[in-house]
């Protein structure tokens, strides 16, 4: 590990002028001078591993906004404080009530003692855990871009088959995330330019040919919060995980589902899946698939088809397809089924 200077800013403004004073406009904040850290469980692992090499760490758990620490409820939806820990959002009454799909995408991820570190700004903007990425020896293009992406023809079990490129076939490996995409959550970010919200899909990049390029925000941003508008429906939703062992792993593939239901006819749906994709991903063609459509075996397979239509698999993948189906069938028969 590089040496670092350490700071604890105790306001956003002060943060975001540290950071602007070290960072330029283009930066990319995962290779900037300075970066933000929050319950470190991710930037701290990729720090020792040379992943990272801030030369400036600014710890955000001395600001003093009591909002950046509260889970506030109101009729408009829910607002995370950026820096509530994903143990503290998974154990909340009103999400487990009110955003099933929420709670069980919280309960669902790491460990009882990482879920009581991290913080739900940083679950977001956790990296990816490409094994090629991880160790410094190999060709990435997300890490050294222009090097090569050895995944493409190493071992790629565990790498994406939605929204990969010929550049980077890394998957987004977060859990909380598919929850937030399928529910239309909106980000808040305070920078040196001023405020502003990103609406959830807008924060994570594809590949693309620039896959070091990974969110839309600045260096010098900073996650203030993270709201889900109310949606009464959301009730009934839940989050499928689907991995090699039953705890402490990441998903081989995952699906968030929740859905407004008239009888057994779909008024609505929402679908995002995980471990199968490069961001967190939205499924809109399998969403409009069941628009209008009695839930049953074979609209939820039409659906699942529709999901992966446009999957790529590589040598070692494939079986991630099918997999991915699967989850989705029986995440939304299950999700049909919930008494609400
Ligand atoms: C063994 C292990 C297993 C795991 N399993 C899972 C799993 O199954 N599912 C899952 O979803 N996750 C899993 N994780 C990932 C874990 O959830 C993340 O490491 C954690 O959520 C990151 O949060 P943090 O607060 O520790 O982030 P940090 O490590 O502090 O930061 C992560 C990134 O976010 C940036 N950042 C943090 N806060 C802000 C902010 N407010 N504004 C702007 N930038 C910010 C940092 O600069 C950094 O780039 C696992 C991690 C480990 C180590
Ligand atoms: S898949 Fe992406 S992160 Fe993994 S080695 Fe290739 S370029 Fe790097």
């Amino acid at each position: 590990m590089r040496p670092f200077v350490y700071e604890q800013p105790t306001d956003i403004s002060a943060a975001v002028a540290i950071a602007s004073s070290f960072t330029s406009r283009d930066d990319q904040p995962t290779r900037a001078n300075a970066q933000f850290i929050a319950g470190g469980t991710n930037l701290a692992d990729y720090m020792k591993l040379g992943v990272a090499e801030p030369a400036r760490l600014l710890d955000l758990n001395r600001l003093k906004d009591p909002s950046l620490r509260q889970i506030r409820v109101t009729d408009d939806g829910i607002r995370f404080g950026a820096l509530v820990r994903m143990g503290e959002a998974a154990d909340h009454r009103d999400v487990k009530q009110r955003y099933p799909v929420i709670a069980d995408s919280l309960r669902l991820a790491a460990s009882g003692q990482i879920r009581n570190m991290a913080s739900l700004a940083g679950n977001v903007l956790q990296r990816t855990r490409c094994e090629y990425f991880r160790e410094t020896s190999w060709h990435c293009n997300k890490r050294a871009p222009g090097s090569g992406c050895a995944a493409m023809e190493g071992f790629n079990r565990q790498h994406a088959v939605l929204g990969t490129s010929d550049a980077c076939i890394a998957t987004y490996h977060g859990d909380f995330a598919q929850a937030l995409i399928a529910l239309d959550a909106v980000i808040h970010a305070e920078g040196s330019r001023g405020t502003r919200k990103i609406p959830f899909a807008m924060l994570h990049r594809q590949p693309g040919e620039t896959p070091h390029m990974e969110t839309d925000l600045a260096a010098d941003e900073i996650i203030s919060a993270i709201e889900v508008p109310a949606m009464p429906w959301a009730r009934r939703s839940l989050y499928l995980k689907i991995r090699d062992r039953e705890s402490y792993a990441f998903a081989l593939a995952s699906a968030a589902v929740a859905l407004d239901l008239d009888g057994e006819t779909v008024r609505e749906a929402r679908i995002a899946l995980g471990g199968v994709a490069t961001v967190p991903w939205r499924a809109r063609a399998a969403e409009q698939s069941l628009q209008g459509k009695r839930l049953d075996d074979a609209s939820a397979g039409a659906a699942a088809d529709a999901a992966f239509a446009q999957a790529q698999p590589r040598k070692h993948n494939a079986f991630k397809i099918e997999l991915g189906k699967r989850t989705l069938v029986r995440a939304l028969l299950e999700t049909r089924n919930m008494k609400v």
